[in-house]
């Protein structure tokens, strides 16, 4: 149930199970085509998508490197563990980030954003994400995209997480560069990151020395005429990835939004039923997070978790570390995991000690189910 990786469907695995073939071939060319197509119908662009070989990071990287030189400003959206990244991964080359700091499960006020813009004419681009994973929060990232897109900076988003699970309209919504990442929502296997690229951002690119050279996304523009990588190809990956996202795409982009919203409702409904509270106002449905209670010690409730019930939940990362726990309702998962993940919680909190009454988030969640 963690919030990636995530479990992979069995068509998907059975391709991983296959023989390597070399990736400078015809059918690799119609392999790199048909999963860019569906990359791009997923997260509702028309933008060049390329593929790197790298965890969801890669593309966070490539999306700092590639449209910022050392010592050009940019303004970062921070408020958790993920968004902090982007100012630690600008730090790393030399790139000055600006901060619009709020603390940990707030949401970013579209005003404020205006005015730090208008004050700081000098950033190139605003770095925002779409469902901030180590807090459970949905940012309004088409209200900041709306504002980002009347000034001359880009607008790169984190879709890591979201993309596959919440709505994320990539051109309606001005995000000029999407990252994501295979092994969350989309059901692949960890290793492939994927970033989309706007005609905006491309001209901001070219003004860019690049301090890039694995990550350099010129190399992977040219490269992409051919159908293909700049460098080895993860075709085994790649095959099992199409595979998974043609399932989201076979349900309908908004069937599987409707489907996450539901669960995610169903989630917070038996969490709360359960008097634990959960660590944001402004819940992304992609996943949730809620605070443990402070009687309990945490990595006991994960552990019985998972060693009694076989639940895998996610814990807090930084400060939060220890008194969250996190989880998932994308990809695979279905009311009925939702209902034995809410239960098996219910069960554990009694076993140590916090006394809920029995039954108490199965029928919150059922509720909110409602009738089908
Ligand atoms: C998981 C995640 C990342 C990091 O991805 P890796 O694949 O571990 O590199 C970044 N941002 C968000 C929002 C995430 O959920």
């Amino acid at each position: 149930m963690t919030p990636g990786p995530t479990q992979v469907p069995q068509k998907s695995l059975l391709a991983l199970a296959k023989q390597v073939t070399h990736h400078r071939t015809p059918d690799a060319a119609e392999l790199y085509k048909n999963v860019v197509t569906a990359l791009q119908q997923v997260c509702c662009t028309k933008n060049d998508l390329f593929l790197l070989t790298g965890s969801g990071t890669a593309a966070m990287e490539a999306a700092v490197t590639n449209f910022a030189s050392r010592g050009e400003k940019i303004l970062v959206l921070s408020s958790g563990k993920f968004s902090e990244r982007w100012g630690e991964i600008a730090k790393a080359f030399g790139i000055t980030p600006i901060f619009y700091e709020l603390a940990w499960g707030e949401r970013f006020d579209n005003e404020e954003v205006k005015k730090i813009l208008a004050a700081n004419p000098d950033v190139v681009a605003v770095y925002g994400t779409l469902c901030e994973t180590s807090t459970g929060v949905g940012h309004d990232v088409q209200g900041i995209g709306k504002i980002v897109k009347e000034t001359d900076a880009i607008f790169v988003v984190d879709g890591i997480s979201a993309v596959g699970s919440v709505e994320c309209r990539t051109d309606d919504w001005g995000i000029d560069v999407l990252a994501v990442g295979s092994q969350k929502a989309l059901m692949g296997a960890p290793g492939t990151a994927i970033i989309s690229v706007s005609e905006k951002a491309w001209r901001k690119c070219e003004k860019t020395s690049r301090q890039a050279f694995y990550f350099d996304l010129v190399k992977y523009k040219k490269n992409a005429a051919d159908l293909t990588t700049p460098f080895t190809t993860p075709k085994s990956q790649l095959e099992a990835l199409g595979l998974s996202v043609n399932l989201l795409l076979e349900e309908g982009l908004e069937n599987v939004w409707r489907r996450n919203a539901q669960l995610a409702a169903a989630t917070r409904a038996g969490l709360t039923a359960m008097r634990l509270r959960l660590t944001t106002k402004f819940p992304s449905d992609a996943m949730t997070a809620a605070f443990i209670p402070e009687t309990i010690d945490a990595g006991t409730l994960m552990k019985t978790l998972e060693n009694r019930y076989g639940v895998k939940l996610a814990g807090g990362q930084g400060d939060w570390k220890g008194k969250i726990f996190r989880m998932a309702h994308f990809g695979m998962i279905d009311e009925c995991d939702v209902l034995g993940v809410l239960c098996a919680i219910e069960m554990t909190l009694n076993a140590l000690g916090f006394a809920v009454p029995l039954g108490a988030a199965a029928r919150a969640a059922e509720q909110s189910f409602g009738v089908l």
